[in-house]
């Protein structure tokens, strides 16, 4: 392979992982060109004017006690907000639909909290760490129901705890990973409460996006945007980097932070080890739905919880007007309802109250976007244990970064720069060794 290189380092990506690695390594002098295949930044952060506000059709909720995301939100004075505060709330209990306050349906799910995650905090007592405990290794092999079944919770206890997992997950339970809620409640040392916050409350007054444009606007780089790479070599002189224009770039490394569900269709030669891509093959648990629904107003904010079969678990109101109110909601099967449907989401909406006029819905199918083909990283039982430190392992000049292979937060933003930080240290500390 030829050593006239274009850049140090070709990041592949400009999701918040590329472009903070991006940052990092042009700061420490290196030369580096971001490619992405999308017209715009951010990946899975899609902040979207619609409906008059800014809505985020990926990811939504950042928090202090995130503190890779938190320290860029100092760092570039963003404005943190909350939206509404809830009102009312609705669950079911003795099949029936239930009316009351949160503070109400918390108290419902707190016992099965505390049993089910009370104890995170000495199954991972460093989440910020790969786990080697050998009891977290045990537990990572149930599914979250297995580990709910095993709870001695009334019926009503359950369903609540199984909705307001479904809204972490976005996964059937039967699929998602124990290890999930071991790891985001760890995160915040074992209080599930605090864990509820950072994962469903504040989000950027002005769209997220101000977060993703703020660190790729420090790039002292090339980014360039509409360029899908097809095809990665790399060999002991660097690696060359095939894009869909049919042009090939040459860096010394490259750092690759697409989604784990899309790695094993990338063409890279020689492959990926063969535990990465049975790792990308087996795919996340994470297949489930978020949308935003324009209602007719006024109403009270609310928050529901139905169950986790039915196709929207949890609902919740996010800005409230005057006229309208914008609603947002998660299932955890994308199959189970049409989201460009007022008909069927009208329907859904029945569970919780017949009133509510459904104006307008914005959706983005991440399952079925080639450049994600996930929503936000879940893992399915095992496959932390499994994969997890192989796919944080470079293969020669290739290294891979991104939230969904993060240790505190992964699959948030907050993991994604993590992530990002860490493998621009390491590939910047190898070019220097070099
Ligand atoms: C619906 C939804 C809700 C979420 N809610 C939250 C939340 O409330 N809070 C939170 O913290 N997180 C949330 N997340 C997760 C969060 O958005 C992601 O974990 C994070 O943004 C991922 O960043 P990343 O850089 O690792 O990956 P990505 O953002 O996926 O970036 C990877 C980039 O690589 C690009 N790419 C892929 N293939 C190629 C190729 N061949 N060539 C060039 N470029 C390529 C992609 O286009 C993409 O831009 C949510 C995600 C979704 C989808």
């Amino acid at each position: 392979m030829s050593t006239n290189y274009d850049a140090d380092v070709i990041v592949i990506g400009a999701g918040l992982a590329g472009v903070t690695a991006a940052r990092e390594l042009s700061a420490r002098g290196k030369k580096v060109i971001v490619l992405e295949a999308r017209d715009r930044l951010g990946g899975r952060l899609y902040t979207e004017q619609r409906f008059g506000k800014y809505l985020e059709l990926g990811g939504n909720w950042m928090h202090w006690t995130q503190p890779h995301v938190w320290s860029e939100v100092t760092r570039y004075g963003l404005e943190a907000d909350r939206l509404a505060r809830a009102e009312e709330t609705y669950w079911f209990a003795n099949g029936e639909l239930q009316k009351g306050d949160l503070p109400g349906f918390m108290d419902l799910i707190d016992p099965g909290m505390e049993a089910l995650v009370g104890a995170s905090g000495k199954l991972l007592p460093r989440p910020d760490l790969i786990a080697s405990d050998e009891d977290f290794a045990a537990a990572d092999q149930l599914t979250l129901q297995q580990a709910l079944d095993a709870l001695d919770l009334s019926d009503d206890e359950r369903q609540a705890n199984e909705a307001a997992w479904v809204g972490h997950c976005n996964g059937p339970l039967d699929q998602v990973g124990f290890s999930a809620a071991i790891r985001w409640t760890a995160a915040t040392s074992g209080a599930w409460k605090v864990m509820h916050e950072a994962s469903s409350v504040y989000r950027l007054k002005d769209g997220n996006d101000q977060l993703v444009k703020s660190i790729a606007a420090d790039i002292k780089g090339e980014v360039r945007l509409n360029a899908p790479v097809t095809a990665i070599e790399h060999d002991d002189q660097g690696v060359s980097v095939a894009l869909e224009n049919g042009s090939t770039l040459r860096a010394r490394k490259v750092i690759l932070t697409a989604p784990l569900n899309i790695l094993h269709e990338l063409d890279i030669t020689p492959p990926l080890s063969e535990a990465k891509r049975q790792a990308s093959q087996a795919g996340t648990a994470s297949q489930g739905v978020k949308l935003w629904i324009r209602v007719k107003g006024p109403i009270k904010p609310f928050f529901a919880y139905s169950t986790k079969d039915h196709p929207l678990s949890v609902v919740r109101t996010e800005f409230v007007g005057e006229d309208d109110a914008v609603l947002v909601s998660f299932g955890a099967d994308a199959s189970r309802i049409d989201v460009t449907s007022v008909e069927e989401v009208s329907k859904a909406l029945q569970v919780w109250r017949d009133d509510l006029e459904v104006l307008e819905i914005a959706a983005h199918d991440w399952n079925a976007d080639p450049h994600a083909k996930e929503t936000w990283l879940i893992h399915r039982p095992g496959a932390y244990s499994q994969s997890q430190a192989e796919l944080q392992r470079p293969e020669g000049h290739l290294h891979l970064a991104g939230a969904d292979i993060a240790n505190l937060w992964a699959g948030f933003f907050d993991g994604a720069i993590e992530s990002g930080l860490r493998v621009s240290r390491e590939v910047a500390q190898a070019l220097d060794e070099n």
